[in-house]
């Protein structure tokens, strides 16, 4: 299993978290599908495909719905895996999973770097 993995109780929660959501759009998607939205105070929804951001224990919900999941184990799992390349990888995962070309044009690929960038600064 990949080192960025949630375990399946929080992956579990997190669904259910956003299937009660009303930004949850066409069933998955937080916001618009890959594109995201900005609400009126001006946060911005990712865009996500839920069924994949849920699993990624690092991911949290743009409304502070669910948060990271990070103990001890998963930030020493990320400081020994994290370096230029995670992001690539945890993009090409995703892009994997969700049936896009990773050269694609989506709201993902900043996300997830802001996502590396921020677990770099709290290591
Ligand atoms: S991540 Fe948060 S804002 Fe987005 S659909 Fe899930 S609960 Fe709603």
């Amino acid at each position: 299993m990949s080192k960025f993995i949630a375990p399946d109780k929080v992956y579990k929660e997190r669904i259910s978290t956003c299937k009660a959501c009303p930004h949850l759009q066409a069933g998955n998607f937080c916001g618009t599908p890959l594109r995201g939205s900005i609400l009126e105070d001006g946060t911005k929804l990712c865009g996500c495909a839920m069924s994949v951001k849920a699993r990624l224990h690092f991911a949290a919900c743009p409304l502070n719905k669910w948060e990271k999941v990070l103990g001890k184990r998963e930030l020493a799992e990320i400081e020994a895996a994290i370096d230029r390349k995670s992001a690539k990888e945890i993009w090409d995962m995703y892009a994997k999973f969700v049936g896009i070309h990773p050269n694609s044009g989506t709201n993902c690929p900043p996300c997830v770097k802001s996502a590396v960038e921020e677990l770099r600064s709290l290591l």
